[in-house]
């Protein structure tokens, strides 16, 4: 592997058409607009990641992710495979506001680091590949259309939901409820995108109660920098709380299990880059704090490459990894995920499993 290196690398725009848009209580999608990174080994070998841009979460752009990811394709030329984590942090040093850029190039480095050994990318995080089963998302809309969503879910044999909270507390809990009187007795996850407070979050949950109603989960609440918000819902709100948007970084989940301001945390590449990623993961589990796996707007190739890194590393209780059933047309080749939202990495035996269409 020594003599190997990366003879080219290559990043340019990526987009693909939604089934309709993604809304939630930060934002909307109309559209997945991403950059594909590439890279070329000395032995013809390729490897893919993708960075998916959250502008309305993250603030970065479609054009200086491209923009660092084309300087990046430039200077790697001529490095050795096993420079990678020297590469990612030099990257890291230099971009430290671009993490969804990052994340694309520890992907592709990490894909086809593992094509080249001919192991499946979940054998680079564990000894066996958990299963997963996805939920799916109910996003914001009506009362109408959550139930329409709902049982469109579950006649995919989809059996948890995340439904989307946060802009309209009295339609939002119409919707709730709603949905779980479709889905009886079927886990739902609450996530309010930062919609809330925790004044507003404690109301909710308590008039749900009053309905019989026990999600199990709900998700950033209050605005990502609200900390004692959060602490206080989870206190308070006899629910488990995950942290979505306030997690990105080790850091930051370092100051979570100090200040025990949530249970659980939503783990995505795109907030701090693979390698990150899975610090926080490695340190939520030795700490008691419960994962989810989730990602931004991404198509199969970074979203199996989530699920890769859960099945591998093992313990994420809740898996949100639902975006390719959002994708109105194929833009990646290989298998990925089923209509009833299982990821069964077996069958994949080299790397991400997952290579892109391009036009
Ligand atoms: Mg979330």
């Amino acid at each position: 592997m020594k003599s190997i290196s990366i003879q080219k690398a290559n990043a340019r725009i990526w987009r693909a058409k939604l089934v309709r848009p993604f809304s939630t209580a930060k934002g909307q999608h109309d559209l997945l607009e991403n950059v594909l990174f590439s890279i070329e080994l000395s032995n013809g070998i390729r490897g893919f990641g993708e960075a998916a841009v959250a502008t309305h979460i993250t603030g970065e752009t479609v054009h200086e992710t491209l923009k660092n990811l084309k300087d990046t394709a430039g200077s790697v030329a001529g490095l050795g495979l096993p420079a990678f984590p020297e590469i990612a942090e030099e990257f890291k040093m230099k971009w430290a506001k671009n993490k969804c850029a990052l994340a694309a190039l520890e992907m592709a480095l990490l894909d086809a680091a593992t094509r080249e050994r001919k192991m499946p990318l979940w054998k680079a995080f564990g000894t066996q590949p958990h299963s997963l089963k996805t939920d799916m998302t109910v996003v914001l809309g009506d009362v109408t259309e959550a139930e329409t969503a709902t049982r469109e879910i579950l006649r995919r044999g989809i059996r948890s939901f995340k439904v989307k909270i946060g802009r309209n507390f009295d339609r939002d809990l119409k919707r709730v409820a709603a949905v779980v009187r479709i889905t009886g007795k079927c886990p739902v996850y609450l996530d309010a995108n930062q919609g809330f407070t925790a004044a507003q979050t404690l109301k909710f949950l308590k008039e749900l109660k009053r309905l019989k109603i026990k999600p199990a989960l709900v998700e950033q609440p209050v605005p990502k920098e609200d900390w004692e918000g959060l602490a206080k819902v989870t206190r308070e709100g006899k629910t488990l709380v995950c942290a979505d948007e306030s997690i990105a970084s080790l850091q930051d989940a370092k100051r979570l299990i100090k200040t025990k301001a949530a249970g659980a945390i939503n783990v995505k590449f795109m907030k701090a880059g693979v390698l990150e990623a899975y610090e926080i993961a490695r340190l939520a589990k030795r700490n008691g704090i419960k994962l989810m796996i989730g990602t931004m707007m991404e198509t199969p190739l970074a979203v199996t490459a989530a699920a890769h890194f859960a099945a591998g590393l093992g313990g994420f209780d809740f898996v949100d990894l639902d975006a390719p059933f959002f994708m109105a047309e194929n833009v990646t080749r290989g298998h990925c995920v089923t209509r009833s939202g299982v990821y069964d990495l077996r069958k994949i035996k080299a790397g991400i499993g997952i290579v892109p269409i391009l036009p």
